[in-house]
């Protein structure tokens, strides 16, 4: 395929009509917002009419089934991907309409919480890019992610009506509508065969985003699913009395995919949340077998053509869907279904931690899908007789192996047996899911086990978001490395040459003079450009630490109150960004004492502009790409062991931040790719966070032993920052030390302050600096979400069946 042309004919045509339509004399009255709505209308028009690629001889087509799809703004994106910005910026100049200022019209699309959203967003972006034929299947959510702001320091949630029924790239097609039913009661026929009657009908509309890939004339649909109400479009069901029924149970369809669930790491129990599941994988299994049919292919040759790949557990429930069909409608024996089955499906699992791994209780499972619990009980009851040959008479063992134990349904458990493959998302991570997680199914099922590093796309996390960088890029390369990020490499050399660092210089300040100003329109505080941009951006999590980053900011206040004249003093600003989960009262309580502490030092005299605390609020993809180009420093400081990858460390590293981190999830693979002396790493590492807490770790010991530690958080406990009140930070300072401190937080202190003074070393010698930052974007090539895609082909998606 070749890159589409621009065409500005039919551009203009198609805008003309755009303003009559709305009954307007001229193009001229449109409001901003309304250009930008024709402006992506008229592409969208234009891009729909490309036919889609069909795969390669020989290769499957990819299904990648995720609750979550943090896309972003598109209208920039797709231009700079079709290759079109400059034809419709001129287009537009001569209605006297400047398209940057266009794109600031969108609201940004927030249909997922964090890094496993944004990871699918990327892949869709790099499977069109590298020609991998594939569609995605989500949820089309009324309300994405809640909007934040800061009320006296606390987080406040307002809800995000990011009006997707008038969001001008979605494509409803109703000839693709799909029936789900839920609920109700099974019965089993004269001659064994099941029947499920679902008490609840609902109907699920595929609604469709084009995914544009770079350059190359490919466009793969997003197609999320929304849920409306049943319109009888069977009689015989209306009839029956079903669709009123619905309506007797109170559930409205269009609640079903109303709001996205806000837990970023965290399962949550909720029958709704397990509807939401059901529904989006019985969209998308109908969906794909009724492609396979219209394709005139054999059921049995499913596996031959398509992979359904699972973003987390979250979509498991697609697995006994599958089954249901091929058994109860296609009537298929068990053997020849699971043989099918067992074949599409691959697993990608996202995280150790057992408050994040699904398991959901057996009656709920039973009472909103009486046949899928029989199904699951079914693989339950085969697993077993394979795990009793293994290791007869080991009850501990099947215990661990059970897909359901305890009236619980184990949905890890359930995808590893069921799946083909398993992939972690890092390499260290890939290791602990074999070694921590599944050391016994990898005992009997040693190949199917995999790792895919995750990747970002450049598109959006270099090209787009800093044009600057990308224009010296391409100025001083002169090769395509949008498609092709290890071509970075080549810019190695450039690193000593003293004008090219200047350059290089001179346009992370401009980037930090962007985000001063931004900082400054949102939150009214002054932050000094020429300062040290330190950045913490991603969910706020107990894992992930913006505690341990909190007591380095006590720790250069008290620098500055003990030695106020200090020349050596190097000026940094924090700059957070994190929104807690709503439920998350600890999460919201380091929130609140990260503000408290800000307006403390942020408004002391003494400090000046030395030392400044940002806390930009709403963090989302828009806000992403205006921090990130700024960054000098990425902070990426989970305990080692918790991250399973990160993706905000290798968007930071690609734009020439440097990195402070622990050896935790891809850290690891980036400290490979830049070399030692371009990175800070410190702190405990997975073992030996594994011996602290096997060996009786004691913070209170602790604390005695470390008397500067002890007086630190002693401020925090007198009510130093929050006008005496000694209570403020209890939920932080409780899991601190009363409760043990999980997180390790106080062990690492030491080795983060020895890093940070390290940090400050090179950071005054600026030339040093830039050139560490240089080879920071020289050498992170391999994290572009391309690669991670053709791993995926390579070792799981193409490999020998
Ligand atoms: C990349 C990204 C994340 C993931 O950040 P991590 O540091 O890997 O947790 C979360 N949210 C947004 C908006 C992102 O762009």
């Amino acid at each position: 395929m070749s890159q589409q042309k621009f065409n500005k004919t039919r551009f203009d045509a198609a805008l003309t009509r755009h303003w009559q339509h709305l009954g307007l004399a001229s193009a001229q009255q449109m409001t901003p917002h309304q250009w930008w709505q024709a402006l992506s209308s008229v592409l969208a028009e234009m891009l729909a009419t490309q036919p889609p690629a069909p795969p390669k001889q020989g290769q499957r087509h990819v299904n990648y089934l995720s609750m979550e799809f943090l896309i972003g703004r598109l209208t920039g994106n797709n231009l700079l991907n079709l290759g079109w910005y400059n034809d419709v910026q001129a287009a537009l100049a001569e209605h006297h309409i400047e398209l940057s200022e266009l794109l600031e019209e969108e609201i940004d699309p927030a249909l997922g919480n964090g890094g496993l959203g944004r990871l699918a967003a990327c892949y869709m972006d790099s499977m069109a890019t590298v020609g991998q034929a594939a569609m995605g299947h989500g949820l089309n959510y009324q309300y994405g992610l809640f909007r934040q702001t800061f009320e006296d320091g606390q987080q406040r949630e307002a809800p995000d009506d990011w009006l997707r029924d008038r969001y001008p790239w979605f494509r409803y097609n109703a000839a693709l509508d799909v029936q789900v039913g839920i609920g109700g009661k099974v019965k089993q026929n004269h001659d064994g065969s099941i029947i499920w009657r679902p008490n609840i009908l609902l109907k699920g509309e595929a609604w469709d985003l084009p995914v544009v890939g770079y350059r190359n004339g490919i466009t793969l649909p997003l197609r999320l699913w929304k849920a409306s109400s049943a319109q009888p479009f069977d009689l015989t069901l209306f009839n029956n009395g079903q669709f009123l029924q619905a309506e007797q149970q109170g559930i409205e369809a269009n609640k079903l995919t109303k709001v996205l669930y806000p837990n970023d790491n965290h399962a949550e129990g909720k029958r709704l949340r397990l509807m939401q599941q059901y529904f989006q994988c019985a969209c998308a299994v109908g969906d794909i077998l009724r492609r396979h049919h219209l394709a005139g292919r054999a059921i049995r040759s499913l596996p031959d053509f398509e992979v359904i790949q699972l973003n987390d557990t979250h979509p498991t429930i697609a697995i006994p869907e599958m089954l249901r069909v091929l058994l109860d409608e296609h009537q298929l024996s068990w053997d020849d279904a699971w043989h099918i089955t067992s074949r599409t499906f691959a697993y990608t699992n996202h995280t150790l931690m057992p408050e994040a791994l699904e398991r959901w209780d057996e009656r709920l499972v039973r009472d909103v899908l009486p046949r899928h619990m029989l199904i699951i009980k079914e693989i339950n009851r085969r697993l077993k007789k394979r795990v009793k040959k293994q290791w007869p008479d080991d009850r501990a063992m099947w215990h661990k192996l059970a897909v359901v134990a305890e009236g619980q349904v184990r949905m890890a458990n359930l995808c590893v047996v069921s799946c083909f493959a398993v992939n972690g998302v890092a390499a260290l991570h890939s290791e602990l899911v074999v070694k921590d997680l599944f050391p016994e199914y990898h005992q009997l099922w040693p190949n199917k086990f995999h790792n895919v590093t995750n990747g970002i796309t450049p598109r959006r996390w270099l090209k787009q978001c800093n044009p600057l960088l990308s224009t010296l890029i391409d100025d001083n390369l002169q090769v395509e490395w949008a498609n092709d990020l290890d071509a970075l490499a080549w810019l190695a050399p450039f690193a000593k040459k003293k004008a090219f660092r200047q350059q290089f210089r001179a346009i992370k300040q401009q980037n930090k003079l962007r985000l001063t100003v931004y900082i400054k329109r949102v939150t009214g505080i002054d932050i000094n450009p020429d300062a040290l941009f330190d950045v913490q951006i991603k969910r706020l999590h107990e894992y992930k630490r913006q505690h341990l980053s909190l007591l380095h900011m006590l720790h250069c206040y008290r620098q500055l109150r003990d030695h106020p004249d200090n020349p050596d003093f190097v000026p940094r600003v924090f700059i957070f960004g994190a929104k807690a989960a709503p439920g998350y009262y600890l999460a919201k309580n380091i929130i609140y004492a990260i503000n408290h502490v800000a307006q403390v030092i942020n408004n002391d005299p003494c400090v000046g502009d030395r030392l400044k605390v940002v806390f930009i609020p709403d963090y989302r993809i828009t806000a992403a790409e205006l921090i990130i180009p700024a960054a000098d420093l990425s902070e990426q400081i989970s305990t080692a062991g918790y991250e399973a990858s990160g993706t905000g460390n290798m968007k930071l590293a690609l734009n020439g931040a440097l990195t402070i981190g622990t050896l935790d999830g891809a850290n690891v693979e980036i400290a490979q790719a830049v070399g030692e002396k371009n990175i800070f790493i410190f702190g405990n590492s997975v073992e030996e966070v594994k011996a602290l807490k096997a060996g009786g770790y004691s913070p209170k010991k602790l604390r005695k032993q470390n008397p500067y530690l002890d007086g630190l958080l002693k401020e925090l406990e007198k009510g130093k920052f929050s006008e005496g009140d000694k209570h403020a930070f209890d939920l932080m300072l409780q899991s601190l030390t009363k409760d043990g401190d999980p997180w390790l937080v106080l062990a690492d202190f030491d080795a983060y302050i020895a890093a940070q003074q390290q940090v400050e070393a090179l950071w005054k010698n600026q030339d040093a600096w830039t050139r560490a930052a240089i080879m920071n974007t020289a050498h992170t090539g391999r994290f572009s979400s391309d690669r991670s895609i053709r791993d995926y082909q390579q070792l799981i998606w193409q490999a020998a069946r």
